[in-house]
């Protein structure tokens, strides 16, 4: 083959794929960017547009546009829905797309741990619509509780449950508790902002798990001056379009809230599982699988075992050795 013919296939547009695209900028490789979104996301400032304090276009960027000066590469809109290891090729929304070297990016999502029906009470944020149907809800609690007809509707209205003391959790109830505090504090006539209740809710026994164990209190102190309550070893059973059911220890307690957001866990993207489910289709002794999170083990080169015309890259590789 031609190298000026070598056909190289990116799926995802997000941080991974698109270096993967820039670091191929000096060769000659035929590039193909494939999303199924127009645009890159700065996912770290979600939480910024979920809240009201930057909007939709300060975070995401036409990926054709961040990549239009890179002639060795194409953008193509199109979800990826099937992949042929064998045939060495894509099934797509805009078509079959065939490649040389395969490099997958296509992320995680928010995972419900089989409690799917808690989608829809309990959002997680993870793209613009996820974030700006999460800052509508938030705002209209608020222009809700200032119409309230009863302390209780008001206290309901008012109560902000956000699940999962991960980083993003801690963003989001920190955001949350600024807001009330600070933001709306002089906005509303028949009820104080900063009576809000901004409860943050961990089923560990810390904040920031994954983080040296001595952020943890100060990532909680710093919580509790802007007014947000951390709840840890707290465990949500429940979530109700009214409320929540936290268990901690032997008691459970009912929570009413009219505002409940999900930042609890992570699914890889499905493409992980059809990537391993297609090597194995192929190769049925190639011990392929997924981790417990969907992610697909990678070598130190970031190809999968068996295939080195095969990347998986970012948040869909697991690279634990
Ligand atoms: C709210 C939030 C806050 C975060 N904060 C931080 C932080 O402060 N610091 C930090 O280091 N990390 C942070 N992260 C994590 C970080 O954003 C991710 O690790 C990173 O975005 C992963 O990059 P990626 O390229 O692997 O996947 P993604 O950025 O998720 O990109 C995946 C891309 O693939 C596309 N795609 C998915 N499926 C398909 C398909 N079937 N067909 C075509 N295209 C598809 C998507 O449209 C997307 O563009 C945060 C994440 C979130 C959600």
């Amino acid at each position: 083959m031609q190298l000026d013919t070598y056909r190289v296939v990116i799926v995802g547009g997000g941080f991974a794929g698109l270096n993967a695209a820039r670091a191929l900028r000096k060769t000659d490789a035929d590039i193909t960017l494939i999303d199924r979104s127009n645009h890159h996301l700065f996912q770290p400032l979600l939480y910024q547009v979920a809240t009201g304090g930057l909007s939709p276009a300060d975070i995401a960027a036409p990926i054709r546009g961040l990549l239009s000066k890179q002639k060795n590469v194409r953008v193509l809109l199109g979800e990826v829905t099937g992949i042929d290891i064998k045939s060495q090729q894509l099934k797509t929304t805009s078509g079959v797309v065939k490649y040389d070297t395969l490099i997958l990016a296509t992320g995680a999502s928010h995972s419900y741990f089989g409690n799917d029906g808690w989608a829809a009470n309990a959002p997680g944020l993870k793209s613009l619509d996820d974030a700006t149907a999460i800052r509508r809800k938030i705002l209209l609690a608020f222009e809700a509780a200032e119409q309230a007809t009863s302390d209780e509707e008001r206290t309901a209205w008012l109560t902000f449950a956000v699940i999962g003391g991960g980083p993003t959790g801690v963003e989001l109830a920190g955001a949350i508790g600024e807001l009330s505090r600070q933001t709306l504090r002089r906005d509303f006539r028949s009820f104080d902002p900063s009576s809000a209740r901004v409860m943050l809710i961990e089923g560990g026994g810390r904040v920031l798990p994954t983080y040296s164990e001595s952020l943890s209190p100060k990532a909680e102190k710093s919580l509790r001056k802007i007014g947000v309550e951390v709840m840890t070893g707290a465990m949500v059973t429940d979530i109700r379009t009214n409320g929540i059911t936290v268990r901690r220890g032997e008691s459970s307690e009912d929570i009413s809230a009219k505002t409940v957001l999900w930042a609890a866990g992570v699914q890889a993207s499905p493409l992980g599982k059809m990537l391993v489910e297609s090597a194995i289709a192929e190769d049925a002794t190639s011990g392929l699988t997924t981790d417990r999170a969907g992610r697909v083990p990678v070598n130190s080169d970031l190809t999968i075992p068996g295939h080195p015309e095969i990347f998986v890259l970012g948040d869909l590789s697991s690279f634990s050795h």
